[in-house]
């Protein structure tokens, strides 16, 4: 089926005796067994099935379906957050404790989790600049057990070049996971291009409307985690399994198993079935939304750039950005719902930011409203000013994730906010008087 139709009915057809039109919320924690010989099976993975909630609920199943259909991917676990899809689907491959290469563009909490937690468990991390394919190749260790990189990085929109990666991590037998979150796969879809897992914040652009957390790990099936010295999680006996491996038991879903019976069941951060159902919901209208996301982005950014209160944006539509023709390549359809504006002077900042009066000053993105952010001094506050410089950032740049509101009216409040400003900042003697 088409995207626009998966997003609609992946994961669920009406069934049982009531056969309700929406996917049911199965608020339960536990389910019967018919027998004791059900409940052994059950319990020792070798039938599949329901047990307890912490590791699988029916509707968390159906927005599992649904995701990996989206994605193109042969399994998907949910998770509580974003952040612990991103922690449990890089724990899975790097136990031990094993060693990361990173893009340097990475989503704040990411790289707190990275460099601070993954660093005292041991886990060591290379961070690289993600437009240099040979600074991926050269930062691989002998214990190199993933690449992890965002499709679409935030705020710069910078995108990601996921086939001359991923063909670099390959030739090493290393799996490479992306965090499709800003993008969603409505506008690339990384497994397509040589990805092996993807992992996404549902809370945003997949939920779409700012009311719940949720997290979700997709994966390909594709991946050969076959060498037993390589991949011992999954590719050797474990006493847990009765000396038998996840390869053996649960063949290409044996990664995604790892992160659910493992992980999931033993760190416990587990999605809530009415969360589940939000984000299905959610979506339900994620073609629609992320298609009127798109025109209102081309809108603003058509209309703003002659601004003379704004020195550039920086989105990959317009040419002067360095991702403009990977992005014609990978996201023909658009980088989603974020987009930097670059003021004219960092005196700007403030009074544009607080004369705005439709858009709101919070740090989401991929809400039905439109929101305003600071990077430097809000998401990426602890970066020092080279960090800052490094991730193309200065403390003019203003992050706008844009929604669903007429763009027309988001126009006239960009505008009249950037007005007032530079007024202000024309007459400053008469500003103090
Ligand atoms: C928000 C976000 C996360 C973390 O997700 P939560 O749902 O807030 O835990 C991870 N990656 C990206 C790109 C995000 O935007």
């Amino acid at each position: 089926m088409s995207q626009g139709t998966d997003a609609v009915h992946a994961g669920y057809r009406p069934s049982g005796d009531f056969r309700p039109m929406l996917p049911p919320l199965h608020n339960s924690a536990a389910y019967q067994f018919q027998s004791h010989a059900e409940a052994i099976e059950k319990f020792a993975l070798r039938q599949a099935g329901f047990t307890y909630s912490r590791t699988g609920n029916p509707t968390v199943s159906i927005l599992e379906q649904r995701v990996a259909a989206l994605e193109g991917g042969a399994h998907a676990v949910a998770t509580a957050t974003g952040q612990s899809a991103v922690a449990l689907s890089l724990l899975a491959l790097t136990q031990g404790p094993k060693h990361i290469v990173a893009s340097s563009s990475l989503y704040g909490g990411t790289v707190d989790l990275l460099t601070d937690t993954f660093a005292d468990f041991g886990i060591r991390i290379s961070f690289v600049d993600q437009a240099d394919p040979a600074a991926w190749a050269g930062a691989i260790e002998d214990d190199t057990r993933a690449f992890f990189l965002e499709s679409v990085s935030n705020p710069l929109c910078t995108v990601a070049d996921l086939p001359a990666i991923t063909a670099i991590a390959h030739e090493h037998n290393i799996p490479v996971v992306v965090d499709n979150t800003l993008a969603t796969p409505l506008n690339v879809r990384p497994l397509d291009h040589g990805a092996d897992i993807v992992v996404h914040s549902a809370t945003k652009g997949l939920a779409g409307h700012g009311s719940v957390l949720g997290g979700i790990v997709v994966d390909s099936g594709e991946f050969d985690f076959s060498d037993t010295a390589r991949w011992p999680q999954i590719a050797a006996p474990r006493v847990r399994l009765n000396n038998t491996s996840l390869l053996e038991r649960h063949g290409p879903a044996a990664y995604a198993m790892l992160v659910r019976s493992k992980f999931l069941h033993d760190l416990g951060p587990t999605l809530a079935p009415a969360s589940a159902q939000g984000i299905l919901a959610g979506i339900e209208t994620l073609p629609v939304r992320a298609a009127h996301v798109q025109r209102s982005v081309t809108t603003l950014i058509h209309e703003l750039s002659a601004h003379p209160g704004i020195a550039a944006i920086h989105h990959p539509s317009l040419p002067a950005h360095p991702s403009h023709e990977l992005a014609k390549k990978l996201t023909p359809k658009g980088t989603g719902c974020v987009v930097a504006i670059e003021l004219a002077h960092p005196s700007l900042v403030s009074p544009v930011i607080d004369g705005l009066k439709l858009i709101s000053l919070a740090a989401n993105v991929g809400d039905t409203r439109t929101m305003i952010s600071h990077p430097a001094t809000m998401t990426h506050c602890r970066l020092s000013a080279s960090q800052l410089a490094d991730a193309g950032l200065n403390t003019s740049t203003l992050r706008l994730s844009v929604g669903l509101e007429d763009p027309a009216d988001l126009l006239a409040d960009l505008t009249q906010a950037l007005d007032l400003a530079l007024d202000q900042a024309l007459a400053p003697q008469t500003q103090g008087a």
